[in-house]
């Protein structure tokens, strides 16, 4: 089978689904890969370099769709997209379900099949090697600490100098799930004093482990929803957490906010009133920007300076480092295709009677199998 890799078309994506080391291995597989002309660029992929690794580069978009039996994607199709598949074909890439419900209309209509890397169950350990919502929230924690380190006027450590002695900056970062332990362990690399907090009392180890020091909320509330993922707290524990997070601000210089609950807005943990407290030149990256931000003063998509405080709300984190989010993401996708296809013969099943490929799949042949059962106790 072909495996085509689209340019991509959302504005200001700059990462491609696969790159050119992978392609080799997928040819391994038995896969042909056809490249679209141009759409490693902003990655910093030339078509060369994927012609060179054996894969076909293909001049235009709809050529390549219609050529193509598996389509890598990183964005949800567009319209227009979903218009040039090919009848029979699969898609792999980031589809978000729950919020596209037109989209998946419109692909099941296609009567293709359609693998959703976002849905991928990422409890099962077996899963990890795919987990592309991992792999790029590290790519935009790290990302994040970069931007802070970019915007601030100082050292991020400690140094005694000929010239005078320098205080090592100290950050606080507010959650600590991929994105906040990536950067927890960027900024402690740098030399930062780091402090972390999470609702999820659970992840106060891997913050410690990492080079932070965990800082608990004065109130007892487990933080725990489903799945291990967070939950709206109570009022209580909501207040208690602002008055520690107003102490925070008052001392830090750098505050990297990543709190994010699934499907509600991200909780408010900032205030304007926490910003005016912050030492002139201090930064805010607010990493939930997209989903409303955890900071009162974010605008999503820019950088913004707010009673002295710089205050970075971009959405595009992960597109600022696109050969590492590629290279990264494109791996996620070869584990996957391994699993589809065990004989290495360039053919794929798609198993459903496998949980991690049953949870991913969210349309099977024109038909919506989104959302998957329940994942039986291990
Ligand atoms: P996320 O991006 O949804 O959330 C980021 C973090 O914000 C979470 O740690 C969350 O607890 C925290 N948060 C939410 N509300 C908060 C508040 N009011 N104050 C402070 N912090 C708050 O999460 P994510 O990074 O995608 O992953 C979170 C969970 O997903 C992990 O705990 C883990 O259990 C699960 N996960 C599992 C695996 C695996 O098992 N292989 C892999 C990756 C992720």
């Amino acid at each position: 089978l072909t495996i085509g890799v689209p340019r991509e078309t959302f504005a200001g994506e700059k990462r491609v689904a696969t790159v050119p080391e992978v392609v080799e291995k997928l040819i391994k597989l038995g896969f042909a890969v056809s490249v679209e002309s141009g759409a490693g660029d902003a990655a910093n992929f030339a078509d060369d370099t994927y012609r060179a690794a054996g894969a076909e580069i293909v001049a235009d978009a709809a050529g390549l769709w219609a050529n193509s039996d598996i389509v890598f994607k990183v964005r949800a199709p567009s319209a227009t997209e979903v218009g040039l598949m090919k009848e029979g074909a699969t898609l792999i890439g980031f589809i978000w379900p729950a919020q596209n419900p037109e989209l998946m209309q419109q692909m099941a209509a296609r009567k293709v099949t359609v693998l959703a890397i976002d849905a991928l169950p990422r409890m099962l350990s077996r899963a990890q090697k795919m987990d592309a919502l991992t792999s790029q929230a590290g790519v935009a924690g790290y990302r994040a600490v970069i931007e802070a380190a970019n915007a601030f006027g100082r050292f991020f450590n400690g140094q005694i100098t000929a010239a005078g002695k320098v205080p090592p900056a100290k950050v606080f970062i507010a959650g600590a799930g991929v994105a906040g332990l990536a950067a927890i362990g960027t900024a402690a690399g740098l030399g930062a004093i780091v402090r972390a907090n999470d609702t999820r009392a659970e992840v106060a180890d891997q913050v410690v482990s990492l080079g932070g020091e965990f800082v608990k909320v004065d109130y007892e509330e487990e933080g725990s929803g489903g799945g291990g993922y967070a939950k709206v707290m109570s009022e209580g524990f909501q207040q208690a957490q602002r008055e520690m997070y107003a102490k925070q601000a008052r001392e830090v210089d750098i505050i990297i906010t990543t709190a994010l609950i699934p499907g509600k807005p991200a909780p408010e943990l900032i205030t304007a009133e926490m910003v005016k407290s912050m030492r002139p030149g201090s930064v805010i990256v607010d990493m939930a920007a997209e989903q409303g931000g955890n900071c009162e003063l974010t605008e999503p998509g820019q950088a913004v300076v707010k009673h002295g405080v710089t205050i970075i709300g971009y959405t595009d984190l992960v597109s600022r480092l696109a050969k590492q989010s590629s290279t990264l993401y494109a791996t996620n996708l070869f584990r996957l295709t391994e699993e589809l296809c065990k004989t290495k013969d360039g053919i794929i099943d798609v198993n459903m009677e496998d949980d991690a490929i049953r949870g991913l799949t969210v349309i099977k042949q024109g038909e919506v199998t989104w959302p998957p059962p329940p994942l039986k106790p291990a």
